[in-house]
């Protein structure tokens, strides 16, 4: 389908697509950048590309193109400062990065300490922009038996307003206190046992572990949650980095491969406008202006058959691949939505993780998918259906 002209359109799903540079030791590569919007796919020899009978055009666009060269900072500033921007405006957001395993999606939404991708330069920007504020951080896993596992999940609820730290009272223990259907709202009544907590107070993952709710006013959340409070983006980059390590290192001593869980991080901002005089916080729940920005990076995106599964493992990659189809279709649909001002039921509910962004297949707040490309030739089976997909979704 060609892009049509509704007037009703909505901002509609942005498709963008990163190139990591070939490994040391992979010297074929399939895929070219062609220019800042396209990329073209070589089939290696043995290879011939039929669609309907015909050889098929291999070329494939996006929003845009960041080839190998691209900078981290450059693409935080192209793709996800707008939605920063949204944020902090009281809209939502959600970010993908979507690709095989060893696509660079982990490198793209994470990075590391001394090179940060989409997510730290996520952080600091928020906390550069709003002054003085209090932040408190989650770590949280969904119910493995509930389909989508997501292995290590952390949601950020920071709060702002324009002059000082919102002033919310503290228990003798040193807990927040909030109105109860605020709280329930945001998800901070379920405490997580003191024995998924280990000594830095970050909570480790384990079998009983994280329901997805919804609230009464139908938005999604996940339960047992722990708290860790940050004031200043230094605070808050010692916290992320020393969960990411924890979560390799869990996931290595389970014997759980990263790449078959979704990890999804949640900034939450609630913001409080100041009285008349600028003396006072407005604290009552209608003042208050919740806005969420969801990152996200996805498991590979590879067929089961490309990994040896069996048993428990396989039914582990079912279902990933299940959740990954879901949001395939999911994306379709909405983005066919707001191109036509068509109506389409946006099947969300068939899995775990597209029903948690829900509100987002409302059509409420931008989505943006970074689809990140290994040129290596050995890729280009799977190389193929990621395009494919993405050419879908424009
Ligand atoms: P994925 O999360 O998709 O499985 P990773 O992000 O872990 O892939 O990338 C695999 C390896 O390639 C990592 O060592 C990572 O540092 C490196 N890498 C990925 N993308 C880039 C890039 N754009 N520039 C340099 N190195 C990259
Ligand atoms: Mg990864």
């Amino acid at each position: 389908p060609r892009k049509g002209t509704n007037p009703t359109m909505k901002d509609p799903v942005g498709v963008y697509c990163r190139v990591r540079p070939l490994c040391r030791g992979d010297q074929e590569s399939c895929l070219e950048v062609v220019n800042h919007t396209t990329v073209q796919l070589h089939p290696p020899d043995g290879h011939r590309v039929v669609r309907n009978g015909e050889y098929r055009e291999t070329q494939y666009s996006f929003k845009e193109v960041f080839g190998t060269l691209v900078a981290q900072k450059e693409l935080f500033d192209v793709v996800a400062k707008p939605l920063v921007e949204d944020l902090i405006r009281g809209r939502n957001g959600l970010l993908f990065t979507y690709g095989v395993t060893g696509s660079g999606k982990t490198h793209t939404m994470t990075g590391s300490p001394g090179d940060g991708g989409l997510l730290p330069r996520c952080l600091a920007m928020i906390f550069n922009s709003i002054g003085p504020f209090q932040a408190k951080r989650f770590v949280f896993k969904l119910d493995e038996k509930n389909g989508v596992e997501v292995q290590s999940e952390v949601e950020a609820l920071l709060e702002r307003q324009r002059r000082e730290a919102l002033p919310i009272p503290k228990t003798p223990a040193g807990k927040r206190q909030l109105d109860p259907e605020f709280a329930d709202m945001i998800d901070v009544q379920d405490q997580p046992r003191a024995e998924e907590v280990d000594e830095d107070n970050v909570y480790v993952p384990n079998s009983r572990s994280k329901i997805l709710r919804e609230d009464q006013n139908h938005n999604m959340y996940v339960t047992g949650c722990t708290e860790v409070e940050v004031k200043s983006t230094e605070e808050a980059f010692e916290v992320f980095w020393k969960g990411q390590k924890k979560r390799r290192i869990a996931n290595t001593q389970l014997n759980r491969e990263s790449s078959r869980s979704h990890s999804v991080f949640i900034i939450k901002l609630a913001q409080a406008p100041l009285d008349a005089d600028g003396d006072n916080v407005l604290q009552e729940k209608e003042q208050i202006t919740l806005s969420q920005l969801s990152l996200v990076d996805l498991a590979g995106s590879e067929r089961t058959n490309r990994t040896k599964a069996e048993g428990n493992r396989l039914r582990e990659a079912g279902n990933i691949n299940q959740s990954l189809m879901t949001l395939r279709t999911c994306i379709e649909v909405l983005r066919e939505n707001q191109l036509y001002g068509t109506n389409k039921m946006v099947p969300y509910r068939d899995s775990k993780l597209t029903h948690l962004f829900k509100n987002y297949f409302d059509g409420e707040g931008k989505v943006r998918m970074i689809v990140c490309v290994n040129p290596k030739a050995e890729d280009y089976e799977e190389s193929l259906q990621v395009l494919r997909f993405a050419e879908m979704t424009q």
